[in-house]
């Protein structure tokens, strides 16, 4: 029987299809005694669970390629290595189950790696991992990490995290639910990034059966759960229309009566290009660049290899803006060889400007490698520093910026309630502002975006953050300087109306929001932005200030 299950929709869309759990930690197997004529059958049957398990591993490499088929050649090794496969025979003949002995065994040689320096203590995570595989191969349980398919499926899982989700095959993945995570959260950042629909902060989501069809409603947050044929052919129907709607909209983004609002594409680096520009961005608002950091742990990637991947962004748009973040490393995007291990709580730490700041090396090698791939092109470049606290860090990433020779213009992102309030003390320091309303809504409300359970408080219609959004788009108005949104709220078509309102000068996005953002704008006049900017912060709650401003615009 169909029932509905509701979240918070993310990402537009709908997706019909089996549900695949992302598979979890694997449980420790109780210790029970076999009989000893059964320890030959229980050898058998864990050898023949470590070849599947190193086979698998072996193919996925073969996939996956470059640095990430060493990694899994590597544990593929790991999973058959003479000793330990000695160990759990050992095991087995004293009694253990297959399971048991594996994950005993395998606890063992843990211990020996954790103590043996520093590279060694690096490989127990893969080794958990490998280890993992086998246990629940032999429990008959679901593979942890990305799920094995070969048939598109929905994806659902706790959460998200970058690293879970660096194997994903975008073409199998219909769509995403998570149980946690609000609207800011990676899961739903990567959805967007993907195009595919999602739901997030969905309670009961990680209760959903292996196998289940569920139809999700990427746009209002529903999941139904075995949806009858005639809601499937509905929903179907109603995506196409919008779809059909939307590929009618083109060019730059504007109000109704012609007052412009550059839409420009978030991306995380040179392969989010080509979705940004068939979405017809005008420029890059968001050019996260952690990407480039995530592929070695202990070291900042080369000069090199910087300009040549900020050249492939900077090459895409030419003419056109782009504006790229130095790297944010620290809180939910820590890095091992900048961000210190012992903080107790990361959020609040040295994270952002800060480790730059505390790491000049690092921003110089930034700032130089981007002045390199700009040079002789006719792009516009910006460049700004996330997590600027106050006017004095302001100030220093203009120096380095300067210290570097970088012809571009140095902005701030305003993610910090102070920047907000004090937003024209910031802006005698650099050119231009840009809203990361993820992390704003996360300091404001004192609500992590990472955990489902305080979403409420992440909803970016809440109405002090609105009023920060004014705040930091007046002073900018009050110096002749540019205020561009470049967090999530941006891809919420009715607000980004309201921001518009609010005197936000340029809106940016993932590449799958953007048609719905420049076909909705395109319906209202700037005076209509405002009216319903004003009806949104006169509310005392999201919900009332959506409601407000849905209802002045529709005229209501
Ligand atoms: C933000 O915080 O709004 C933002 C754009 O940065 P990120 O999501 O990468 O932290
Ligand atoms: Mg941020």
């Amino acid at each position: 029987m169909e029932t509905t299950l509701r979240g918070v929709g993310v990402s537009h869309g709908v997706a019909i299809g089996e549900v695949r759990h992302m598979g979890t930690a694997v449980l420790e197997p109780p210790a029970k005694q076999i009989p000893a004529q059964e320890a030959e059958r229980e050898q058998g049957r864990a050898r023949q669970a470590v070849g599947a398990v190193a086979a698998d591993l072996m193919a996925r490499g073969n996939l996956a390629g470059g640095e990430a088929q060493a990694v899994l050649e590597a544990q593929a090794m790991m999973a058959q290595d003479p000793e330990l496969m000695a160990d759990v025979d050992r095991r087995i003949a004293v009694g253990s189950t297959a399971e048991r002995a594996v994950y005993d065994a395998f606890a063992a040689y843990r211990e020996l790696l954790a103590g043996a320096g520093e590279y060694l203590a690096g490989r127990v995570a893969d080794l958990d991992d490998v280890r993992n595989r086998i246990v629940a191969r032999l429990l008959g349980v679901p593979m942890p990490g990305v799920p094995d398919s070969d048939h598109p499926y929905v994806l659902v899982a706790r959460d998200l995290a970058p690293a879970d989700t660096a194997l994903l095959d975008p073409s199998l993945v219909l769509g995403f639910v998570t149980e946690e995570g609000g609207p800011t959260s990676h899961s739903a950042i990567l959805a967007r990034a993907l195009g595919v629909p999602a739901v997030v902060a969905l309670p009961g989501a990680v209760e959903l059966a292996e196998g289940t069809v569920v139809a999700v409603d990427g746009s209002t947050g529903e999941v139904f759960v075995h949806p009858s044929e005639e809601k499937k052919e509905r929903l179907t129907a109603q995506a196409a229309e919008r779809r059909a709607a939307l590929a009618a909209s083109t060019g730059p983004g504007a109000t109704a009566d012609g007052h412009k609002v550059p839409l420009l594409a978030n991306v995380g680096g040179p392969a989010d290009v080509p979705a940004a520009v068939a979405a017809g961005a005008e420029g890059v608002g968001l050019f996260r660049t952690e990407f480039l950091f995530l592929d070695d742990s202990e070291n900042a990637p080369s000069e090199e290899k910087q300009v040549a991947a900020y050249r492939q962004v900077l090459e895409a748009f030419p003419e056109g803006r782009v504006v790229v973040r130095v790297l944010d490393a620290g809180a939910d995007k820590p890095l091992a060889f900048l961000t210190p291990a012992d903080e107790p709580n990361p959020a609040l730490g040295v994270r952002g400007l800060r480790t730059l700041l505390d790491h000049p090396d690092v921003l110089l090698t930034q700032l130089t490698a981007l002045a390199k791939a700009a040079e002789g092109l006719p792009v516009y470049l910006e460049v700004m520093a996330p997590m600027v606290a106050d006017r004095t860090d302001a100030r220093a990433f203009a120096d380095a910026c300067r210290a570097a020779g970088l012809r571009a213009k140095f902005g701030a992102m305003v993610e910090i309630p102070s920047a907000a309030l004090r937003a024209r003390s910031i802006l005698q320091e650099v050119e231009f502002l840009s809203l990361g309303t993820n992390d704003l809504a996360q300091y404001t409300f004192a609500a992590d975006r990472q955990v489902g359970a305080v979403s409420r408080l992440q909803d970016p219609w809440q109405p002090a953050l609105l009023d920060l959004v004014a705040l930091s788009a007046e002073a900018a108005r009050a110096e002749g300087k540019s205020c561009g949104v470049c967090g999530e709220a941006a891809s919420d078509p009715l607000l980004a109306c309201v921001l518009t309102g609010l005197g936000v000068t340029s809106l940016s996005m993932g590449a799958a929001s953007l048609p719905y953002v420049r076909a909705t704008l395109a319906k209202f006049t700037l005076a209509q932005c405002e009216r319903a900017a004003a009806a949104a912060r006169a509310a005392d709650s999201a919900e009332e200030a959506r409601a407000a401003a849905r209802g002045v615009l529709s005229g209501e």
